[in-house]
């Protein structure tokens, strides 16, 4: 076969992914597994998202998209800007991509040369490093202890900067410990980047409707004298339960965006309109699912984080956000399973987890921090109930 692109050696499978497909094998051979994995919401797509896609289809809205998106859909994005983040955005520093995804490739392709830094606070998405080298960017992890909620300390943020740094990626309520920062979590931080006007600062503000405890904050709006280096990100993913119809968006200064938007015409000439008729309805239309899909997922959390810390061995953090937990596994590494497999790290702890009590969750070395493992909590409480059984069973047995 002719050769393949060395860049894909920098590409490696996720470990979401590859958890998911465990999973799904095993439930094909009529094991009764239950997947914690996949960071998808299990309620469906608010109807009249669904009913603008039908009019959209059925009406001609069916020819090649204007690359940064269509003006209705990128209208309705300016006012959720204002109406949920009080920032208000021109509507040339907006632009629509192909999920909250394709903006962050966007954003990391128009500004990353080989060797620049982007600074990731670990445990992070793990997207944020594979896709930073993939693009030819250099990682650099921060660790955020869970002695600090798994949130950044501007100490440690100042240590990481150097005059190679591009970008700060935040992510707030976090993937995958559900840490949310507070306003003034954000101007510690600020106060440190103010003095290295080289960096940009990306908020990747994918789960602001899930804060349970608290308010979502966002730099932009937090730190006016920051935002001309902010781009802030979002989508209808995980609020609207959307994650199929692959819409999100960037507001960000207008040069940033222009560059992004030529990024995203090399690569994939725009975006479904289909998909951003039925996203401007979600965000026009009623918003009361949101805060209904936001109080089952706090139940969901507070039910399995209780659980959890029943469970010998596990110590589990509860989050302010989200829709994952991140408990820490220490407790029962150097331990046996009852099926006789010693655990040496948290991978090993999800696997045999899989292979005995057929509960899938992600191993914590994916994310950047172990020994943990993420479990996302955006399944129904029954489901839920019994894979917290299980996983207690697992706990239990061990020797
Ligand atoms: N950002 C974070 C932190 C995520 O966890 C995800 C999805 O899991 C995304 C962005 C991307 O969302 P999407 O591409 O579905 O809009």
């Amino acid at each position: 076969m002719p050769a393949l692109a060395d860049r894909l050696g920098r590409a490696p499978p996720a470990a979401t992914v590859a958890m998911t497909i465990k999973a799904r094998a095993l439930r094909a051979q009529g094991v009764p597994v239950i997947s914690l994995t996949v960071g998808e919401p299990d309620f469906d797509s608010p109807p009249g998202a669904i009913a603008a896609a039908h009019h959209a289809a059925l009406s001609g809205d069916t020819k090649y998209p204007p690359q940064d998106g269509t003006p209705a859909l990128k209208s309705a994005i300016q006012r959720k800007l204002l109406r949920d983040n009080g920032l208000d955005y021109a509507l040339d520093e907006i632009m629509v991509s192909n999920g909250g995804k394709g903006t962050l490739f966007n954003a990391l392709m128009a500004t990353v040369n080989d060797g620049d830094e982007v600074i990731i606070p670990a445990p992070y998405w793990g997207a944020y490093p594979l896709m930073t080298g993939v693009i030819g960017g250099t990682p650099v992890m921060v660790n955020c202890p869970q002695n600090n909620g798994f949130r950044l300390r501007a100490d440690d943020l100042a240590a990481a900067i150097t005059p190679r740094t591009k970008w700060l990626i935040l992510n707030s309520p976090n993937n995958p410990t559900g840490a949310a920062l507070s306003a003034d979590d954000l101007r510690a931080l600020a106060a440190v980047l103010v003095d290295h006007p080289h960096v940009w600062i990306l908020s990747d503000d994918m789960y602001e409707h899930l804060v349970f405890d608290g308010v979502h904050a966002t730099m932009a709006a937090v730190v006016p004298q920051l935002r001309d280096r902010v781009l802030t990100v979002s989508g209808v993913s995980k609020t609207y339960a959307m994650t199929g119809w692959r819409i999100g968006w960037a507001a960000g200064p207008r040069a940033l965006i222009a560059a992004m938007v030529n990024m995203q015409g090399q690569v994939a000439a725009g975006v479904s309109t289909i998909g951003q008729a039925a996203a401007a309805a979600a965000l026009d239309g009623p918003q009361e699912a949101v805060a209904t899909m936001g109080a089952a997922y706090r139940r969901r959390r507070d039910l399995v984080v209780d659980a959890l810390n029943q469970a010998p061995g596990i110590q589990c953090h509860r989050p302010e956000g989200a829709f994952y937990v991140y408990p820490n596994v220490a407790g029962c590494l150097g331990r046996t399973t009852a099926a006789g497999t010693v655990l040496h790290t948290d991978e090993d702890f999800a696997l045999a987890l899989l292979a005995e009590q057929h509960v899938a969750l992600v191993h914590g070395r994916s994310f950047g921090m172990s020994p943990y493992v993420r479990i996302s909590y955006a399944t129904d409480d029954a489901s839920l109930t019994e894979a917290c059984a299980r996983i207690q069973a697992f706990c239990q047995g061990l020797r």
